[in-house]
């Protein structure tokens, strides 16, 4: 991340331009500017060579007026204390787009988890989990993956929370395997969300998925079923890069033997059957969308300006600075906003606590035919707003949500004469 990149800054404006097309009054804005309870945890971790290191985890959340607080957990070198705050109010945006029973909550913890063996990884999770028990439960606050975070972790924190509380609670945390009570189609949910997302986008562009191309940044787990179900779905991905390189191959390239190239533990850079390119060149081939799906701060107005693509979709969280936005609308590039893009991953946790508390469980066709049901709807729900006001597609997105949050405000008093718009109700 640059210096200059603030993602809670850019938060809040983003959330102030929603504030502003609504015309709602600034009490709505002083309210949800701040998260309305942030932990800052130190986490010792006794390491294998018998040293005991420190690390320093958060937990943001940032409105309940919605239901529980939702998010996910990332373990990452750069993580910050403003990064949590922007990514749980984004989480807010994004349960409310999708019209999900949630506020917002993200945590993260600065560790660089490669550098960790496998118990100390373990160790570090229990511990951060302990140290939040006091404000995280299946009616408080629900963890969940986010980058560099897995199933099997959030097996370890379930086991964590269990013990201390000392009987299952499995709507505490979302992602989990399935032997514990986890979803099917959870895993591959985020990227299948992006997808159904691209796909209406595309229909609205008067193109198809047959032989769409497609650029992807990244190929952790959402880069990764992003681009498996494009190519099940007959899109060509032509570019996909990790953080240390990227590959091209402008017929499409062959995807199920890069998913069993990078499954083996090879790195995208290693693929022999590409041509191979810098990994921001991903942003710049013809394609006819990009996708980022790695971290914030990537789509510069530089990086823009470089944009062939007619689509954006933003499978990331905060991968388009405000610059980089400026830039593409003015280009009339469309931008799938991240809160609606990536929706899929938290709808799909969304019914896994269903199903948790229900203690009853779905066949897989029966949650991805929900999934797709939710997506569409709320794909329609911002495109209205998009066409009908004459705003950015990301602006729509907050406005529906901004909107729904306020809605709840309203009914709970702490904002007054304020009524939902017609066209953001369902
Ligand atoms: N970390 C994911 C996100 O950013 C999923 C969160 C969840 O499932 O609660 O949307």
């Amino acid at each position: 991340m640059t210096d200059q990149f603030n993602p809670y800054e850019m938060a809040k404006e983003q959330l102030s331009d929603a504030v502003k097309a609504l015309s709602l009054d600034e009490r709505a804005y002083s309210i949800l500017k701040n998260p309305m309870r942030v932990m800052e945890v130190s986490i010792p971790v006794l390491m294998d060579d018998g040293r005991v290191e420190t690390f320093i985890g958060y937990r943001s959340q940032h409105t309940d007026v919605m239901g529980p607080t939702k998010g996910g957990v990332r373990f990452h070198p750069n993580v910050t204390l403003d990064e949590v705050k922007a990514l749980s109010m984004w989480m807010t945006f994004k349960t409310q787009v999708m019209g999900l029973p949630y506020g917002g909550a993200k945590g993260g913890v600065i560790v660089d988890p490669k550098s960790l063996s496998e118990r100390e990884r373990e160790e570090l999770s229990r511990e951060y989990i302990r140290s939040l028990m006091s404000i995280i439960g299946p009616d408080k606050d629900i963890p969940a993956p986010d980058v560099n975070t897995d199933p099997k972790l959030m097996g370890l924190m379930y086991d964590e929370y269990d013990r201390i509380r000392g009987f299952n609670v499995p709507g505490f945390i979302t992602g989990k395997p399935l032997i514990l009570g986890g979803s099917l189609g959870r895993l591959e949910a985020t990227g299948r969300g992006v997808v159904l997302t691209i796909r209406e986008a595309v229909k609205r562009q008067g193109l198809k998925m047959e032989g769409l191309k497609v650029s992807i940044q990244g190929f952790g787990n959402v880069g990764k079923y992003t681009a498996k179900i494009l190519d099940e779905l007959g899109a060509k991905v032509v570019a996909v890069s990790d953080s240390k390189g990227a590959i091209y191959k402008d017929t499409g390239l062959p995807i199920p033997k890069l998913l069993q190239f990078v499954d083996e533990g090879n790195r995208v850079s290693d693929f022999s059957e590409a041509e191979h390119m810098e990994p921001m060149k991903v942003f710049e081939i013809g394609c006819d969308v990009v996708v980022p799906a790695a971290l914030e701060n990537q789509i510069s107005g530089e990086v823009a300006k470089k944009i062939k693509a007619k689509i954006v979709a933003e499978a990331a969280n905060g991968p388009t600075t405000r610059e980089g936005d400026q830039v593409l609308y003015e280009k009339g590039v469309v931008i799938i906003p991240d809160i609606l893009c990536n929706a899929g991953g938290v709808t799909v946790s969304y019914f896994e606590w269903v199903q948790n508390k229900m203690g009853y469980y779905w066949k897989e066709e029966e949650v991805n035919q929900k999934l797709e049901e939710k997506m569409v709807h709320s794909f329609d729900n911002v495109y209205r707003m998009f066409e009908l006001h004459d705003v950015h597609m990301r602006t729509a997105a907050y406005m529906v949500s901004v909107g729904r949050v306020c809605e709840a405000l309203c009914a709970r008093g702490w904002i007054k004469d304020w009524s939902m718009p017609i066209e953001c109700k369902d």
